[in-house]
């Protein structure tokens, strides 16, 4: 049976930043706490946590003082940075780059000179710790969509900017712009296009992967996806995988693997998300060639 890796599949360039800045940080000796789990993988956050990362949650991070706190590559809202200021944490910024510039456009986009009449619309998972932090940024009065009935929310009298969490599935953010072009014209707007601003904010290293993981799927008898349970993207790419090779399989670890998939198969294809590490893939591709 011939098993083979996705060459794509691994950290994005946001999540392999992040690490690694929380690498140099421990490296230097210093206790160090990340605000959330670093990545949507127990198996590298249990990595990370061996070599002295400490995983926190909000609560926790409102009783710390004077220590050094990670924001992971969601980013964060500006309560979280005030809160920091007010109890001496210094901040290790390891915020995506891509992200960071997503929260600053949604915030332009709030204190343009329509104030007041422009309606802020994000597609994205409700909780998400993206999300979060992309609506903290304009005072959590942006509408949050996350299937078509959320579209009541919004007032179609009004113009609307529209983005999306960088981790979104390509085609569902294009039909909710479809959905809310047809709400305008419901409307009696004839060029709903003056009223909606689309901005393309799913991130490259996400869309990117879509065809090419569809590519891999077709070309294989068997895919291994491997990805956290919590992983947005992973659950999202999963579905690509699944579309156009139904014998697709999930697993967080190799004690998820079940020898069954593999009779009679002559080909695997392992693969998995953007938190996922490319040491694990590699780590069930060699468990795979073995069975
Ligand atoms: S998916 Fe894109 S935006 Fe999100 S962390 Fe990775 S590189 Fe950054």
């Amino acid at each position: 049976m011939l098993v083979e890796t996705d060459r794509k599949s691994g950290f994005c360039f946001g999540v392999q930043n992040a690490v690694e800045i929380a690498e140099k940080a421990l490296l230097e000796g210093e206790r160090v706490y990340s605000l959330g789990p670093i990545v949507h993988n127990d198996m590298e956050v249990r990595r990370l946590a061996d070599l002295g990362l400490i995983s926190i949650d909000h609560e926790m991070f409102q009783k710390l003082r004077d220590c050094k706190v990670l924001i992971r590559a969601h980013g964060e809202p500006p309560a979280t940075y005030l809160a920091a200021q007010k109890n001496n944490i210094t901040i290790i910024e390891a915020t995506c780059p891509i992200v960071k510039t997503l929260q600053s456009r949604i915030r332009n986009a709030w204190t343009k000179p329509e104030e007041g009449m422009t309606q802020v619309v994000i597609f994205g998972k409700t909780g998400h710790a993206e999300v979060i932090g992309l609506l903290g940024q304009i005072e959590n009065k942006g509408i949050l969509v996350t299937d078509p009935a959320d579209l009541s929310q919004i007032d179609f009298k009004k113009p609307v900017h529209l983005f999306s969490q960088t981790t979104m599935s390509v085609k569902d953010y294009s039909t909710l712009s479809e959905n809310i072009r047809e709400k305008y014209k419901e409307a009696g707007f004839a060029d709903p296009d003056k009223m909606l601003k689309v901005h393309r904010t799913i991130c490259g290293q996400v869309s990117n992967r879509e065809p090419h993981l569809k590519e891999f799927a077709r070309n294989h008898d068997v895919i291994i996806f491997v990805s956290g349970n919590e992983s947005s993207n992973g659950k999202m790419l999963y579905q690509v995988c699944k579309s156009v090779n139904p014998a697709t399989y999930f697993v967080a670890s190799e004690s998820d693997l079940d020898k069954k998939w593999f009779i009679g198969k002559n080909t695997v294809g392992v693969c998995g998300a953007t938190s996922t590490p490319k040491w694990l893939i590699e780590n069930i591709r060699d468990i795979v060639s073995n069975i």
